[in-house]
Parts: structure tokens; C-alpha cells; sequence
């Protein structure tokens, strides 16, 4: 049986933890701590390190985890990252906790970002999605183009709707208020957002979300819904396409 943790790090990124109650990964340690104390509370043994691209709140703690991984350190081909390590590129297959997980290419926030999908035989899959896709959002374009963001927030689109999105960071919230603004009239975001609102009251994390939520509620996954492609053009977005919608809806969320 997997066991899968999100370790609160810093003021509002998420390191997720999947264990079998013996071993354990972690995905964007960028606190070495909180990975350490984690792993002692529980007895677990570290086996590997994913990361998802390079910037330092996903990469700081690879290198304060060393002395006490057992296993690999995964990163992009693509992307600077701690050495040593194993260079990813999507469409390759891994094994971790005897389960299988398969590497895609995410490009967009960064220009080598790459996602991690486990697939356990008899569990929902997990998808660790870094900084590409947030709860109601998703990263910004850093490195990369509103179209490659649109084909990768596709990608990920297209798994199953039960799959588990373990994004990087609580945003989740702040998210939800843009996604209001692009879209007043969705009555799932809002009953999504007072489910949310109140998660965040107790101190609970809003994620995972699933990609069935995901395709309901961020708006940065329905460019070719209606009410979207509306409010993306009434803030001067360069036209009806999918690609050009994301761009404006991008834009408009930097400013908002
Ligand atoms: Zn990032
Ligand atoms: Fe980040």
C-alpha cells in the first residue's frame, strides 16, 4: 500500500512524500528539514529524490539529503539541477516502490520541466506536477510559451479524471479568485471554492485536487470553453484560439 504526504516547506510550497512504511520518495525537496524529520517521525528509509525542475525551492535540499539517500536523484535532462543525478526526458519509464512511474514533458514555467505520474496497480494514479499546474492555475511562463503551457497543461489534462494533482504550492485560494473573474457564472468553482476556503480555515491543505476537478474548475484548462474564451477577449486577448487565450488569461493573472 502507498502512503502519500504533502510536508509543508517554506510559506507555501508542498514536498510530497509516497512511502510503503519502510521506504520512502520525495519530490522537490527544497528543504532538506523538513525531509529529514519527516522520514524520522515515520522510521522511513529514503530511495530516491524526483525533482521537477531546477529552481531552488524544488532543488535546495538535494544536496542536505545525500548522506542519507539510498538511491537516485531524478531531474530533467533539460534542466541545471544538483549533480550527481539520473537525466530524465518524457516518455521514460521508472520504478519506485515497485510501482511504476512514467516521466512526462512539461515545458512552460521552466523550459525543461518534467512531471512524474506513479500508477500503483490498485490505487488512483499521482501525479506530481511541480509548478505546471496549480489548483485553478498554473505556473508562470519563466522559460517557456503560452503554446508550449497549452500543451502541456493538455497532457496532463488528458489523464484520468481520478488521478491525484500534487502541485508545489498552496496557491490554490488566490487561484480560485482569478478563476472567478474569468468565469462568474461556473457553479462548480464555487462550490469548489467555499470547499477550499474552509479547508484553509482549519489549517488543512487544499490539495490533492483531481484532474476531474482540474478540468472543472481552472480556467487555464478550459481555453476553449465559452464564458473563458469571452473574458480572455474582453482583456485583449490576440485572438479565439486556445493558445492566444491562455496567453491573455496568463497576462491577466500577473496583473490581478
Ligand atoms: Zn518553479
Ligand atoms: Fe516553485
Amino acid at each position: 500500500m502507498i502512503e502519500l504526504l504533502s510536508l509543508p516547506a517554506f510559506s507555501d510550497n508542498y514536498i510530497w512524500m509516497v512511502h510503503n512504511g519502510h521506504q520512502a520518495v520525495v519530490v522537490d525537496p527544497g528543504d532538506a528539514h523538513v525531509v529529514r524529520r519527516a522520514l524520522q517521525q515515520r522510521r522511513l528509509s529514503l530511495v530516491a529524490i524526483l525533482v521537477t525542475h531546477h529552481h531552488p525551492d524544488h532543488t535546495g535540499g538535494v544536496q542536505g539529503l545525500r548522506d542519507l539517500l539510498h538511491g537516485p536523484v531524478y531531474a530533467p535532462a533539460q534542466e541545471h539541477t544538483p549533480e550527481p543525478r539520473v537525466a530524465l526526458n518524457g516518455g521514460m519509464a521508472l520504478e519506485l516502490l515497485g510501482q511504476p512511474v512514467r516521466v512526462l514533458d512539461v515545458p512552460g514555467h521552466t523550459a525543461g520541466h518534467i512531471a512524474f505520474l506513479m500508477e500503483p496497480a490498485d490505487q488512483d494514479p499521482i501525479l506530481f506536477c511541480g509548478d505546471t499546474l496549480f489548483s485553478g492555475g498554473c505556473g508562470r511562463l519563466f522559460e517557456g510559451t503560452p503554446a508550449q503551457m497549452h500543451a502541456s497543461l493538455s497532457t496532463l489534462a488528458d489523464l484520468p479524471g481520478r488521478t491525484r494533482v500534487c502541485c508545489a504550492h498552496e496557491y490554490t485560494l488566490s487561484n480560485l479568485r482569478f478563476a472567478s473573474l474569468v468565469e462568474p457564472g461556473n457553479a462548480a468553482l464555487q462550490a469548489y471554492q467555499s470547499r477550499c476556503v474552509g479547508l484553509r480555515e482549519r489549517g488543512a491543505p487544499t490539495l490533492p485536487s483531481t484532474i476531474d476537478i482540474e478540468r472543472q474548475i481552472n480556467p487555464f484548462l478550459r481555453c476553449g470553453v465559452a464564458e473563458v474564451r469571452a473574458s480572455a477577449l474582453a482583456q485583449g486577448a490576440a485572438g479565439e484560439d486556445p493558445v492566444a487565450v491562455l496567453a491573455a488569461l496568463r497576462e491577466w493573472k500577473n496583473r490581478a
